[in-house]
């Protein structure tokens, strides 16, 4: 008989901080592309003796996450060590939260591939360090301890997801608010932000958690992740469906074969044996005053911008999703609107001629970008390459005016410009033509 499934998925998602030193010692955090074992210290290196001193900018940064996932913060708060032995932990424990961390109870709405919204629950934002990097050449490991103690944030979510599409959609709203926050890069390639995806399924109906389930990790970018979590729902169906038990364990992705692949099993689960970290103090958070502040400083987020954008602009949700993008696309847009509002150019129009051109947003300002559009209006040529090389030809077409200019002639440069206007039938800007010109002669 085939019985019908439904898919749970938790996600647990580490970030980490941008801050300028480590989460325990003054070590330069900075240390992507770095000279490995530079930015270390007796603290980040593990050394019997040395003591770990808490890093305030990681603490506010790990709280305007919680903040803006919703959370409430513990007013009390402190370290524990997880312990467990790995070459790339020095201390043989890292410093994290298990029984009260920073923040708990938070919630992001998602949508599936065809928009429908639900609700996640957050079951904990809390602080840790990030471990040092393993390199394997050859029957060798390589040790770098540049990235040990870095402050690293984790996220957890209850089992609420029920597609690949509503992780990927979460994983990209997560990303999207690290950057509106400017508290990480959240860089997947460079591995700033690490996803894992615990995937289990169950006979439609079942209220509990099944007690087997996968965990996918390692897997450094979205697609890759939805990929695997799909496999892996068919893989787990068909393994029930013979009549055979899955267990809880770890599996990779082969992007080559297009399947998971297992990595580690329950039996090699660890025991971390938590405790209470004896050389730090409590975090006794003065929520009033700090939760005020930090919520003061909070940016508008992502979810309030595109809620805005709706309401003010009357774009529709693809050209919202563009422009909302980030921060940075957000404000050139609403400065590009403001101008254009003085030429009548209407906010769709702007929205729509950034999309179709590509614009990029560090290569132009607002004032021109309008200007391109009421160019484009009047069929003026706004491009720049193209009225180059019509600029070009015509001075390959006028050498004698050209070797005047450059004797000093001024009104030489007249004949090239009148050219250039006869060819274009009067298209083109003459400030630019000129500028042009300026630039091609002196060259
Ligand atoms: P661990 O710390 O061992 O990874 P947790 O209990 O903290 O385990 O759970 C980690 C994540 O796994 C959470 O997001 C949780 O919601 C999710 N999870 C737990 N059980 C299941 C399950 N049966 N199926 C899917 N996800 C699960
Ligand atoms: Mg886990
Ligand atoms: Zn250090």
């Amino acid at each position: 008989m085939n019985k019908v499934y439904e898919t749970v998925i938790g996600i647990e998602v580490h970030v980490e901080l941008n801050t300028k030193t480590k989460m325990f010692c003054r070590c330069s955090a900075d240390y992507f592309g770095k000279k490995p074992n530079t930015h270390t210290c007796p603290v980040c290196l593990g050394i019997p003796g040395a003591l770990p001193y808490i890093n305030e900018e990681a603490i506010k940064k790990c709280m305007r996450i919680g903040l803006a996932l919703n959370c409430s913060v513990n007013e009390q708060s402190y370290f524990e060590r997880k312990n467990y032995f790995y070459p790339d932990l020095a201390k043989g424990y890292q410093i994290s939260q298990l029984v009260k961390p920073l923040n708990i109870n938070g919630q992001l709405e998602v949508e599936d591939e065809s928009g429908v919204t639900s609700m996640i629950r957050i079951n904990r934002v809390h602080q840790e360090e990030d471990t040092g990097k393993l390199t394997h050449v050859g029957s060798e490991t390589l040790i770098d301890f540049n990235r040990s103690g870095v402050p690293l944030v984790e996220i957890v979510t209850e089992p609420d997801f029920h597609s690949s599409a509503q992780v990927k959609d979460y994983a990209k709203k997560l990303q999207q608010i690290f950057r509106y926050l400017g508290v990480s890069n959240a860089d997947m390639e460079r591995g700033d932000m690490r996803l894992e995806a615990n995937v289990s399924v169950r006979p439609v109906g079942q209220k509990e958690l099944p007690p087997y389930r996968v965990e996918l990790k390692n897997i450094n970018s979205f697609r890759f992740m939805q990929a695997a979590i799909e496999y892996e729902i068919k893989r787990q169906i068909w393994v029930l469906e013979r009549g055979e038990t899955l267990t809880q364990e770890t599996r990779g992705w082969n992007e080559t074969k297009k399947e998971t692949y297992l990595q580690r099993s329950k039996e090699e689960a660890h025991d971390y044996r938590y405790f209470p970290e004896p050389d730090l103090p409590e975090l006794k958070i003065d929520t009033l005053q700090l939760r005020e502040l930090l919520r003061k400083q909070l940016p508008e987020l992502p979810a309030q911008k595109v809620k805005r954008f709706f309401d003010e602009y009357g774009l529709n949700k693809a050209q919202i999703a563009m422009m909302a993008d980030s921060k940075e696309m957000a404000e050139f847009f609403e400065e590009a609107v403001k101008v254009g509002s003085k030429y009548k150019v209407e906010s769709i129009k702007v929205a729509n001629f950034i999309i179709n051109k590509k614009v990029n947003i560090e290569d132009i300002n607002p004032e021109q970008l309008i200007k391109d559009i009421v160019n484009q209006n009047t069929g003026m040529i706004s491009d720049e390459k193209e009225l180059e090389k019509v600029v070009k030809e015509v001075i390959d077409e006028n050498s004698k005016a050209v070797e005047d200019f450059k004797a000093g002639k001024e009104v030489a440069l007249q004949v090239i410009i009148g050219s250039v206007m006869k060819k274009t039938k009067g298209k083109a800007e003459i400030k630019k033509v000129k500028e042009i010109l300026e630039g091609v002669l002196k060259s």
